[in-house]
């Protein structure tokens, strides 16, 4: 059997992997040792407290789903790292590795590739290549984790890709993450990141997983919003709020709005008015993001002053503001970034085939 067609343990839940190892005459007490030590990145050949003869067998239908580190690049600035991971089939994958006061967070993708065409992110440059299985999105935390000989205490859900375009990986993803079985990270310190499914935001609201949902706003008049991003069209701002109402009152967690700030095209007094008005009677937060440059977008962040201006016109009239402190960069840490530039790099040289495809 090729790697391709063999399970994938970190897909399956401690359950699932009892009935999967008893499928192979294994005795079931066996899924908990090889539950373990492949949560701490271990690979089959390595689980030594199995017989030779069961971690044979085990390889022969399975494979751990570790994703392989193709390049990191450490930040000079501060603790930042940012992965490239290969998974299955030669696929690329971003990740980040951030420190912050509080620890570690680790800033996973969610697809290889992007379908929702964002004008200003670097992920729209990089074809759609397919979703990533709940196992590769948990397999980024645990390459990190043994490559750092770390524990990850925060995870973002807003690497490359929609989280809910592909909707049940992300949620088996969450469930694998958070159970106590698992890597026991609680739902509180989990974030995920959409530019605005609607339907799957209230389908979320109701799985009994209160992650911090982060909506990418940016512009709060449907016209300019559906400018820069597509998805507005179909899910305009009235049935987005209404639906980050639905979240509130369902989980009791306050949203979060992202705003990337750009020049001349979201930053004028008059859209903080109107943001401010729209989200007045939300429980949330405003995460100001000064937009980072990516190439042919013609987007430029604007200065300093007038990013705390901005921020300063928000919390005037009641909003919680932030402006994101900026990790790593040096090392391109904006989203679809290191992927873009290894494949032109690569491409350049022609060395790797199946990236292009990506
Ligand atoms: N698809 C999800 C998650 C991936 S993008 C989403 O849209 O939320 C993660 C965040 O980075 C989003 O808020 C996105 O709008 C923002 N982002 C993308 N490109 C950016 C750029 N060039 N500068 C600043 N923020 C950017």
């Amino acid at each position: 059997m090729c790697d391709l067609q063999k399970i994938r343990l970190l897909d399956l839940d401690r359950e699932e992997l009892a009935a999967f190892v008893s499928s192979l005459n294994m005795p079931r007490y066996r899924a908990s040792q090889i539950y373990g030590r492949i949560l701490a990145g271990d690979d089959i050949p390595d689980i030594t407290s199995l017989s030779k003869k069961d971690r044979e067998v085990l390889s022969q239908a399975a494979v751990s789903g570790l994703p392989e580190i193709v390049s990191v690049r450490q930040s000079k600035l501060d603790e930042t790292a940012k992965y490239l991971f290969k998974v299955s089939g030669g696929v690329l994958v971003e990740t980040v590795l951030m420190k912050y006061s509080y620890g570690y967070s680790v800033c996973v993708s969610s697809q290889a590739g992007c379908r929702m065409g964002c004008r200003f992110c670097a992920s729209s440059g990089i074809a759609f290549s397919r979703d990533l299985t709940p196992g590769e999105i948990l397999g980024q935390i645990i390459a990190v984790n043994k490559d750092k000989n770390i524990r990850i205490g925060h995870v973002v859900i807003m690497g490359i890709g929609e989280p809910l375009d592909n909707y049940d990986n992300v949620i088996k993803f969450l469930k694998l993450i958070t159970s106590e079985d698992g890597l026991n990270i609680s739902a509180r310190k989990i974030s995920l990141s959409t530019c605005g499914i609607v339907p799957n935001i209230i389908r979320l609201a109701g799985e009994g997983i209160p992650v911090t949902l982060s909506v990418s706003l940016h512009n709060p008049f449907d016209d300019e919003r559906s400018e820069i991003m597509p998805v507005n069209r179909l899910y305009p701002l009235d049935e987005l709020f209404k639906a980050c109402r639905e979240y509130v009152r369902l989980t009791g967690r306050r949203v979060t709005f992202e705003y990337s700030l750009i020049s001349g095209v979201n930053d004028s007094a008059r859209h903080a008015n109107e943001l401010a008005a729209r989200l007045s009677h939300l429980q949330c937060h405003v995460n100001i993001i000064p937009v980072n440059k990516v190439t042919g977008t013609g987007f430029e962040r604007p200065d300093r002053e007038a990013i705390n201006r901005f921020a300063k016109m928000l919390e005037e009239k009641g909003i919680p503001a932030t402006v994101r402190r900026e990790l790593g960069r040096d090392i391109s840490a904006a989203c679809g970034q290191l992927r873009k530039s290894v494949i032109t790099e690569q491409s350049a040289d022609q060395s790797l085939s199946a990236d292009k495809e990506a």
